[in-house]
């Protein structure tokens, strides 16, 4: 896109800091049923369903924990059977070898450190081996601790076109999410981008026309613009 068209849009829209709240409420109208789509009835659950959604589906990962958290109830449960069973257990996640080890390294150390209970804090969550920044933010807002915003490929595109960052690494787009985001939308922000992202804001060709965002948002597509 040439840079005087760029910044054109930029004017017309005018600063983030105007636009953010006008943002979170219309999509918080237009998405009202935002929320995790992994399904998990406590917070070990809610883990190890966030630990297995790297690189796959969470419709995948809720057919695969359907069965698991029948026979996997506790801490202990993952590292009382064999390696290949968990392996086994969770094949159909991708990456099974890498899983398994991060999860069952992750239940050594909430037993031997906290427990057996999933810490909330983001720098305890840290400490467990297989959990990054990412997961750490996802099991803390769910928690209602959120300390962070989770950037996840939908969050960065999103945040991209409606000009809240321009950073490609996710780190700083969480940075700069966080300088313009109220606080207490920390945890729902993430999601209300990440539906709006699957239904309307889609990765190849946007639904601009349909898009309630339209006016506050400077890569809408020019054929939409109303006026
Ligand atoms: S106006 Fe278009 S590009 Fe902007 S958020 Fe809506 S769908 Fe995405």
């Amino acid at each position: 896109m040439p840079r005087t068209f760029v910044s054109e849009a930029r004017k017309r829209v005018g600063p983030k800091k105007q636009r953010i709240l006008p943002i979170i409420e219309r999509l918080r109208a237009a998405h009202p049923d935002a929320t995790i789509a992994l399904h998990f009835r406590n917070e070990l659950e809610l883990l190890v369903s966030v630990m297995l959604s790297a690189q796959t589906t969470d419709v995948n990962v809720n057919r695969v924990t359907e069965h698991l958290f029948e026979k996997y109830r506790r801490p202990e449960d993952y590292l009382a059977v064999p390696v290949e069973e968990l392996e086994r257990d969770i094949y159909a996640t991708g990456f099974y070898r890498q899983k398994t080890r991060s999860i069952r390294g992750a239940m050594r150390v909430l037993l031997e450190e906290f427990d057996g209970e999933v810490p909330r804090g983001l720098d305890e969550l840290l400490r467990l081996p297989g959990v990054a920044r990412k997961t750490a933010n996802v099991v803390a807002s769910e928690l209602g601790h959120a300390q962070g915003i989770v950037v996840d490929t939908h969050v960065r595109r999103l945040s991209q076109r409606l000009g809240l960052t321009r950073n490609e690494d996710p780190v700083k787009i969480e940075r700069d999410l966080q300088r313009v985001v109220p606080r207490a939308d920390w945890a729902r922000f993430p999601h209300l981008l990440i539906w709006h992202g699957r239904r309307v804001c889609v990765a190849r060709r946007p639904h601009c026309e349909s898009c309630v965002l339209v006016d506050l948002c400077p890569a809408a597509r020019i054929d939409v613009m109303p006026g």
